[in-house]
């Protein structure tokens, strides 16, 4: 039998789709860990057999996210640095498009050791044997009609077809009898009778092989060591097994990865919500946030850590730690571990960070200039608050344009609005008196409005209430003193006073 690798090697096999799938990500997230964490080498190959499902510049937008996400393949598919889609690697090419003759030669072999055999059944014929079976409550299954053809029944079909256009597939013949067992690494060992799997097609009428063929032939020379996957693909795994056992080929090791539910138990699917990877980073997802959340998706450090880097994750990572049951996805615990992330980020990066969100949200113009230091200190206000970068132009929308509010806000709720009138004018009377460097400070700032206050003998509420409202018109918002110091840092003293005289006027 031929010998498989020595050193890790995992890999990464999407189709070309256009997006990312939550579940699919994770995948090649534990792919990556595991690869990683054994200092082996972790692959990114493209499946693209089914050429009905081809989407246009797919492999990019794959690649990209791959890239953002900060888990990128040593082998395979990479963007380079002018963002190109370019491969690497001893064993390309990496698109199974480009392997057609690798396949068609390993099918061919099949079929001269009596592994596989063509098959001539018409689509209508194969529909109404599923019907048939399906009435009978059995699961549906080819019937191996084709299997016992003689040598002369096969080349005079095999005429007939060439003289319509046409090509006959070729099915993989499972061993009538025996058991497979598939040894999983996550579901322990899983046992299957050989004559309850299906002769699977193995190569297209289009000369393209299936899924099936092609990532067995693929995986044995990419010398991938262990193949992670979803566990949607557990039953075709024994299949799979018998592939390489007709083959001769020394199997890889497999581990399956529960399936991602929702909360409500039901399959996380494109119908309920987004599901792509770059739905989330759009909404402001951080990428080290997704990647630590994806993480804990059916795997757990069995410690109480919950926040880690994606070096930790490699160094902690194990396939013994990831569990058999579903993982449920909790779109809270995303919020809580994005804004823990954001919180991490210094002002400036936030602010840089914030931006085109700023822009989306028609605040800021494309190349308008503000300046560095208001936009920062907008992100040092909301820092604490934020759970996804996408929020911030309903929150912030304020220091950009004067606030349009409901009059009624301003009174405080233990006040009236006649007293409100009268505190924000003679609070911006006090102002008026404030030197710029308190203003440029929004603690001193806070102690001249509370000294002022308590020499008055006001209540804190009774003013700071309307003064807030009056800037920010928000029912909750960060205080006054922060907001009046970031309003003057940005757009001056006058824009305060004016927003006050509005409030009065109000
Ligand atoms: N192309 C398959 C998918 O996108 C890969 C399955 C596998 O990893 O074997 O699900």
């Amino acid at each position: 039998m031929a010998q498989i690798s020595e050193k890790v090697r995992t890999r990464f096999a999407p189709s070309p789709t256009g997006f990312i799938h939550i579940g699919n990500f994770r995948t090649a997230l534990f792919a990556y860990l595991f690869a990683k964490h054994n200092n082996g080498v972790f692959v990114l190959r493209v499946e693209d057999t089914d050429q009905n499902r081809k989407v246009e510049g797919a492999i990019n937008v794959l690649l990209k996210t791959m890239q953002t996400m900060g888990v990128v393949a040593d082998e395979g598919y990479y963007l380079s640095e002018k963002n190109k889609v370019e491969d690497r690697g001893n064993f390309g090419p990496y698109l199974q498009s480009e392997r057609l003759d690798l396949y068609q030669k390993h099918i061919q072999d099949l079929v001269e050791k009596g592994s596989a055999y063509y098959c001539f059944c018409s689509e209508q014929r194969l529909e109404d044997l599923r019907k048939e079976q399906t009435a009978l409550k059995k699961p549906p299954m080819y019937d191996k009609l084709c299997r016992g053809l003689s040598t002369t029944e096969i080349a005079a079909k095999q005429e007939d077809f060439v003289a319509n256009g046409t090509r006959p597939v070729v099915r993989f013949a499972i061993p009538p009898e025996g058991v497979t067992t598939v040894q999983d690494l996550i579901f322990g060992n899983v046992e299957y009778e050989n004559k309850l799997l299906d002769d699977q097609v193995i190569l297209k009428s289009d000369g393209f092989p299936t899924y099936h063929l092609a990532v067995v032939v693929d995986d044995h020379y990419m010398q991938i060591t262990h193949v992670i996957r979803g566990d949607e693909w557990i039953p075709s795994t024994p299949k799979h097994l018998l592939l390489y056992k007709a083959f001769g080929w020394e199997p890889p090791a497999f581990a399956h990865v529960p399936l991602i539910l929702n909360p409500d138990k039901t399959k996380l699917s494109k119908r309920q919500g987004d599901v792509g990877v770059e739905d989330y980073l759009n909404k402001g997802y951080l990428p080290e946030a997704l990647i630590n959340f994806v993480a804990f998706l059916g795997w757990n450090p069995k410690t109480e850590q919950e926040i880690f880097s994606l070096a930790e994750l490699v160094a902690e990572f194990d396939l013994n730690k990831v569990n058999k049951s579903p993982a449920v996805f909790d779109i809270n615990k995303l919020d809580w571990i994005n804004s823990k992330y954001i919180r991490e980020k210094s002002n400036s990066e936030l602010a840089e960070l914030l931006m085109p969100y700023w822009v989306d949200a028609g605040l800021i113009k494309q190349d308008e200039k503000l300046a560095k230091e208001f936009l920062e200190d907008i992100a040092g206000l909301e820092k604490e608050r934020l759970k996804k970068l996408s929020e911030i132009g309903e929150r912030t929308g304020y220091f950009f344009a004067e606030p349009a509010f409901n009059p009624e806000l301003l009174a405080w709720k233990k006040s009236t609005l006649a007293d409100a009138r009268i505190k924000l004018s003679r609070v911006k009377d006090l102002l008026s008196t404030i030197p710029d460097e308190t203003f440029a400070n929004a603690k001193l700032l806070q102690d001249a409005l509370m000294a002022y206050i308590t020499e008055q003998g006001f209540d804190v509420g009774a003013v700071l209430w309307p003064l807030r409202v009056a800037l920010t018109g928000q029912q909750f918002s960060p205080g006054p003193a922060e907001v009046a110091s970031t309003i003057f840092v940005g757009l001056g003293k006058e824009e305060i006073i004016s927003r006050i005289d509005k409030a009065i006027s109000l």
